[in-house]
């Protein structure tokens, strides 16, 4: 960068002053002469007084010619040291610029780049030279065209902005910028100290995927779903539609989970996620809640029917086998429905009716899907209200044992009892189990319920056998929640020392389904209770899909014969060799088997024919009050 005259005033260049020095010169010589010739008249006065003029003109204009450069000098000292200080400060900037990873600018007020270090050819993918001579939105998106101008006016004050740039070979990235004024050769710059913040953007974003997304599936969260179906109720809102909430809850997950192991169940959820994923629309929003729930958001639906389409579509091909790890897994699973505007205007709402309606298609037994109406919420509320009430029957000691007696159909002995409970509610009087259990099986209310039926069982029991009535078996029923409790065992046999039961007297009702529903733990759980010396009987047997392999292997005292089957009886054939069937099954494998719901004489001496062992039911009684029980104790022998 050459020196140029610019220290000097305007007026002041060196041509005007040659023509200046001229001027004055020619004007001096001509006018003095003639002043001179004028006023002196001796010839040898006129030369020295001539040459005395010669003098003082050189000594005037010396002395003109010393200010005007000791001005010029002066000036040249002073604009050399700014120039050092500015050499200094960029060179400065530059020492940092290239000590950095930040990417360095300096810009031109016009937006005009005048240098780069090195961090930013490299990551422009220009060459130095090539990035030096180019603007600034070259490097902008061309939709931040005008950002550009404003942060050209604004960045001499000092700025920072988030932005995105586009390196040589045309990818973008985004990047913080912090821009302060300087100045370069005295002249005012810009320089731009910019940051590659894709690798924060990476993690930021990574981070809200995650607040938004299920771990094991992809899938969005609650959180995402919830965001999603706002957006499509403003949409509906506004254009009069339709949507369509889905609630999805496989059918019996835990049982696979819990035989299967927790790796397997994870995998089969995935797939079950891809499946379901892949038979929906683009627009359409799939969400896991958490263990087996889906939710999913069918917005702008025209009618029902194409919900009714997509719910059969997802049921069909949920019950192609999964293949996990070379197991076939069946999965099925029940679905409820919501619908806007019909049955709620918001998001919790709508996910509520739906999860209510999902209750329901269970109830209707699973595999099928359910919409939901307004019956279904009292039926719900019935519910919430019974599970309130339920709570508080257990804390006032509500319930009551009934016995029914089971009698030898050999002797017609009575030689055990069965133990039925009744819930004797202040409010509603005397309620049938089947009006709680199920609902206190859900709640898993049935544990504590469960655990003072048992007590106040063998509380019973020995109780009679103190009076001296003959020892009588007592059967419990135990329900599936109950039984896959982890320490079940320790309850029983706790009660049966607390109460002095006597455990050869005891014996566990269970259900085909909860004996066969653990495989081998439910076996080694059975084993436990025969070590104990406590009987196992299989409650309505025939009802369940028991492999009479696996019941071989059971470690099992009795089969009880489901009521329908007695009912069955001398009404048709069928019946009657179905019953015949379990009699002999039960004798082949050695178990003793009973016959439940005995209403009818015809019904008695078919099984007496038939050779079962014992039976109950309302020919002989009804379940009976424990004082009742006594009545039939002291009574005659049928
Ligand atoms: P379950 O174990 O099959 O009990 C037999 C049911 O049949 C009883 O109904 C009994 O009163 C009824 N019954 C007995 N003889 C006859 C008959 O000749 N004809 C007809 N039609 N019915 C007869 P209940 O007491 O209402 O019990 C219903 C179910 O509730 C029971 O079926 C059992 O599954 C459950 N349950 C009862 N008490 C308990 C309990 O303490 N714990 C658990 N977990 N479940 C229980
Ligand atoms: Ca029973
Ligand atoms: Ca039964």
């Amino acid at each position: 960068m050459g020196f140029k005259w610019e220290g000097l005033s305007h007026r002041v260049t060196p041509m005007r002053i040659a023509l200046f020095y001229a001027l004055i010169g020619e004007a001096w010589i001509l006018l003095s002469d003639h002043i001179l010739g004028f006023i002196v008249t001796d010839h040898q006065l006129y030369l020295r007084l001539e040459m005395a003029k010669g003098w003082l003109f050189i000594a005037a204009t010396a002395l003109f010619l010393y200010f005007l450069f000791q001005r010029e000098y002066n000036t040249l000292r002073r604009y050399e040291k700014e120039l050092q200080k500015d050499r200094e400060n960029l060179e400065r900037y530059r020492l940092l610029s290239e000590d950095t990873l930040d990417l360095i600018l300096f810009i031109r007020p016009d937006g005009q780049i005048i240098d780069a270090n090195e961090a930013a050819v490299k990551r422009y993918g220009y060459t130095r030279q090539e990035l030096t001579n180019m603007p600034l939105y070259k490097l902008c998106l061309p939709e931040d065209k005008l950002s550009v101008q404003q942060y050209l006016k604004k960045a001499p004050q000092g700025i920072q902005l988030e932005s995105r740039h586009i390196a040589k070979d045309g990818s973008a990235f985004p990047v913080d910028i912090c821009a302060k004024g300087a100045t370069s050769n005295g002249k005012p710059i810009i320089v731009s100290i910019i940051r590659d913040i894709s690798k924060r953007k990476k993690a930021e974003e990574l981070l809200t995927h995650q607040a938004q997304h299920d771990a094991l599936t992809g899938l969005p969260n609650r959180y995402f779903f919830n965001e999603s179906l706002c957006q499509a109720l403003t949409q509906s809102r506004n254009k009069n539609g339709k949507l369509a909430v889905m609630f999805l809850d496989l059918d019996r997950f835990k049982l696979i989970n819990d035989t299967m192991g927790h790796n397997l169940g994870d995998q089969l959820l995935k797939k079950v996620a891809e499946r379901v994923g892949q038979n929906l629309r683009a627009g359409d929003t799939l969400a896991r809640l958490g263990g087996d729930e889906f939710l999913i958001l069918l917005p702008d639906i025209r009618n029902d029917q194409e919900v009714v389409f997509v719910s059969e579509r997802i049921l069909k091909v949920l019950t192609q086998p999964i293949i996990i790890e070379g197991n076939e897994v069946y999965m099925t699973t029940s679905i409820g429905i919501s619908l806007y505007p019909n049955d709620g205007s918001d998001m919790e709402t709508l996910v509520k009716q739906a999860d209510t309606a999902m209750y329901f298609a269970k109830e209707k037994g699973r595999n099928n899907y359910q919409f939901f109406n307004h019956e279904l919420n009292i039926k719900a509320n019935e519910r919430l209200t019974t599970e309130y009430s339920l709570r508080k029957a257990l804390a006032r000691e509500e319930f009551v044992l009934h016995y029914q007696p089971q009698v030898d159909l050999e002797s017609g002995c009575i030689v055990g009892l069965e133990a039925l409970v009744r819930w004797q509610s202040k409010e509603r009087g005397i309620v049938p189990p089947t009006a709680f259990i199920p609902i206190a099986e859900e709640t898993g209310l049935i544990v504590p319920i469960g655990e003072w039926v048992l007590r106040a069982a063998c509380i019973q029991n020995v109780a009679w056998q103190l009076q001296g009535y003959p020892p009588m078996r007592m059967s419990v029923n135990i329900s599936a929640r109950q039984f896959r409790e982890v320490n079940f065992i320790k309850v029983v046999s706790g009660i049966l020392e607390e109460t002095g039961m006597d455990a050869h007297l005891l014996e566990l009702e269970i259900t085909e389904s909860v004996a066969m529903e653990n495989g081998a733990a439910s076996t080694e759980k059975l084993s436990r209770f025969k070590e104990l010396g406590i009987r196992i009987s299989i409650d309505d047997f025939g009802t369940g899909f028991s492999s009479l392999n696996y019941l071989r292997r059971m470690p099992i005292d009795t089969l009880k014969i489901d009521q329908s089957f007695i009912r069955d009886i001398s009404s048709d054939q069928n019946g009657e060799e179905v019953v015949t069937a379990i009699i002999q099954l039960a004798k082949n494998l050695r178990l003793k088997v009973i016959a439940e719901g005995v209403e009818t004489n015809t019904q008695w001496s078919f099984l007496k024919n038939q050779k079962c062992d014992e039976m109950q039911g309302f020919l002989f009684s009804k379940a009976v009050t424990s004082e009742e029980a006594e009545m039939l104790f002291e009574g005659p022998i049928i």
